[in-house]
């Protein structure tokens, strides 16, 4: 559990749901859902998590 640099998708081949916010924690299960290799970093002017939010 920790807080990693922001890192979003805008891979077409991940659902809409996964292109509309970024992520900050390794272990947001929403984050996991995304394929590494579809990782980008930053927070591609997206909003933050829920998940991620709750995680602190
Ligand atoms: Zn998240």
């Amino acid at each position: 559990m920790a807080k990693v640099s922001p890192y979003h998708t805008n891979s077409l081949e991940e659902p809409p749901e996964h292109r509309e916010v970024y992520h900050d924690h390794d272990d947001c299960f929403e984050g996991k859902k995304i394929q590494k290799k579809h990782w980008e970093s930053g927070n591609g002017g997206k909003p933050r998590c829920k998940q991620c939010i709750k995680l602190g």
